[in-house]
């Protein structure tokens, strides 16, 4: 039997998925997620709200997650939307750095520009900047709106900054970011939405295109309509389409490991051995179940 195969998907909001959602994940083959900070739905008005958040990804999200075979890692950043409250980004920046350099930090994220403002720009080089100073990666979220002259502003200021290309990730791309992107040198990331956007069929003939090298597939499921399984279903099409497995396992699996491995945050050997699943075990006295009999075994079968 061949072995199934396995997917990373570097960009969920696991918080506001369900057990539902995390146990179809593992089933799908997904061995392990990122979760970047962002905005929640509605802006927040206190230090407080960022620091909870900021706390649990780096926690219960963390321990959720593993309660069903899924390996979980974040990013830490100040995102777009909100570093327009300029009185609270000054002070959540302030902060950050308490949380951004704990383990299972793998990127400075998601952060970027929404509607491409100077109080957005000033967020965006602070972290930029943070994250050279301490050799860390960067995900960058683009926006909906004047997407190609966000990604743009993006690329020439990481560079201006003298930050490596190889450490940048760019997020939600298309058909027309996705050659400044590689262009730069930077890894070129796609987030498969349902109905809309990018969609798995534009993918495929985005990888047909460009090739596998540096291309990264996710879901960027949250909160909104999204799929937390756009990863596996891509992988699904691209088989269907043709694309060769190697190239399938770059974009699916390998490209997002050696984007995000590069923070030293990611033990390789531990996510290629089968995923051990205990939910005898307990967070801070919390634990996922409701009178079920606790699961303990080796995740799923490979
Ligand atoms: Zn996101």
């Amino acid at each position: 039997m061949t072995q199934k195969p396995r997917y990373f998907d570097p960009h969920i909001h696991v918080t506001s998925r369900t057990t539902d959602d995390l146990e179809r994940m593992a089933a799908a083959g997904v061995r392990a997620v990122i979760e970047p900070a962002f905005w929640v739905g509605q802006p927040r008005t206190a230090l407080g709200t960022f620091v909870d958040y900021f706390s649990s990804l780096l926690g219960w999200e963390r321990f959720r997650a593993a309660q069903f075979g899924v390996a979980h890692f974040c990013a830490i950043g100040l995102n777009s939307k909100e570093a327009n409250n300029e009185a609270l980004a000054r002070e959540v920046l302030e902060i950050l750095p308490r949380f951004a350099l704990k383990e299972g930090v793998v990127a400075i994220g998601e952060i970027g520009f929404d509607e491409i403002t100077p109080a957005e720009e000033r967020a965006y080089v602070q972290q930029v900047e943070f994250a050279r100073q301490n050799e860390m990666v960067v995900m960058v979220h683009s926006p909906h709106r004047d997407k190609k002259r966000g990604i743009q502003r993006s690329l020439a200021i990481a560079r201006e900054l003298g930050f490596p290309s190889q450490r940048l990730v760019i997020d939600h791309n298309n058909e027309e970011t996705v050659e400044d992107t590689l262009a730069a040198g930077a890894w070129a990331a796609f987030t498969i939405y349902p109905h809309t956007k990018m969609g798995s069929e534009r993918m495929v003939e985005i990888v047909k295109k460009y090739g596998p090298e540096r291309l990264i597939v996710d879901s960027s499921a949250d909160w909104g309509v999204s799929d937390p399984l756009s990863v596996p279903r891509t992988a699904d099409l691209m088989r269907e389409r043709g694309i060769d497995a190697a190239a399938i396992e770059l974009v699916t699996w390998q490209n997002a490991l050696d984007a995000y491995a590069q923070s030293g945050q990611i033990d390789v050997e531990a996510l290629l051995a089968r995923p051990q699943v205990d939910q005898t075990r307990l967070f801070a006295d919390n634990s996922v179940l409701r009178g079920q009999a606790p699961r303990v075994d080796q995740g799923v079968p490979n």
